[in-house]
């Protein structure tokens, strides 16, 4: 093993609680030098803010370490051809792409891409319609989703998230989405590109044994389960098969210097 990958909530901290040892287990990366990128399938909120998130639980990280879907689809739009974007993204998310060629916002022909983030309350009919006209007056526009979550839990209750509106424009178009976001293979594929290394000598460290470990594993890297944040036990008793299972991120130099 080479590199890392390291989920974030779960994994580092539970909400705004830090977990046991994972600043000590991150500085111990750090100072072994061992590449690695923190993995979030976060869209509304910038890198930045995620690096002082990370500050605050004593994780020392800069902007380009972190692997967001946003960051994921300028990387991969970077090494495509050339051509507009339309973005129906929040505007947290909108720095991610400067330097493109943005769509203005009325238009309704003329992208090559069409990126389709969590709106929220942002979405409207006209919007989602715009969205539907502008991929279906280009039979070459790609459809690009970041991360296909179906829904998270609001403070007022669940809420829809990114999949469902993706969902409607796929049927509409009879067009299949480029996703990037964990479990997606695209998006574990541009983070071990990012990092320059095969697939199978990259690590990934996560709490969601089928987003972070089997996403991980389809992908060609090796997975790593952490009993903490969202792990249940039953987590090992289904048809997941997890490289390797730690009581926290804190045992990882452990099981690094036994690999
Ligand atoms: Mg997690």
């Amino acid at each position: 093993m080479q590199a890392l990958l390291f989920d974030m909530d779960g994994v580092l901290y539970n909400g705004t609680a830090p977990i046991a040892g994972a600043a000590q287990a991150l500085a111990w990366v750090r100072q072994q030098r061992i590449p690695h990128l923190f993995v979030t399938n976060t869209t509304s909120r910038a890198r930045s803010v995620l690096v002082e998130k990370l500050k605050g639980f004593e994780i020392f990280t800069v902007e380009d370490q972190i692997f967001s879907p946003p960051r994921a689809t300028a990387l991969w739009l970077k090494s495509q051809e050339h051509g507009s974007i339309a973005l129906f993204v929040p505007q947290a998310t909108h720095p991610e792409f400067e330097g493109f060629p943005i769509l203005p916002e009325k238009a309704e022909t003329g992208a090559r891409y069409v990126v389709v983030g969590d709106l929220g309350k942002g979405w409207n009919f006209d919007m989602l319609n715009r969205a539907f006209r502008l991929l279906h007056s280009n039979p070459d526009a790609e459809l690009i989703a970041l991360g296909l979550t179906r829904f998270w839990q609001a403070e007022d209750g669940l809420r829809l998230d990114t999949a469902p509106f993706v969902a409607a424009l796929e049927n509409a178009t009879r067009r299949k989405a480029l996703v990037f976001g964990k479990p997606a293979e695209t998006f574990f594929a541009a983070a071990v590109a990012k990092l320059g290394l095969p697939a199978g000598e990259v690590l990934m460290v996560g709490d969601d044994v089928d987003v972070d470990v089997t996403g991980a594993q389809r992908a060609g890297l090796r997975g790593a389960l952490v009993r903490t944040g969202k792990f249940r036990p039953s987590d090992l008793t289904g048809s997941f098969h997890p490289d390797f299972v730690l009581d926290s991120v804190a045992a990882l130099p452990a099981l690094w210097g036994a690999l």
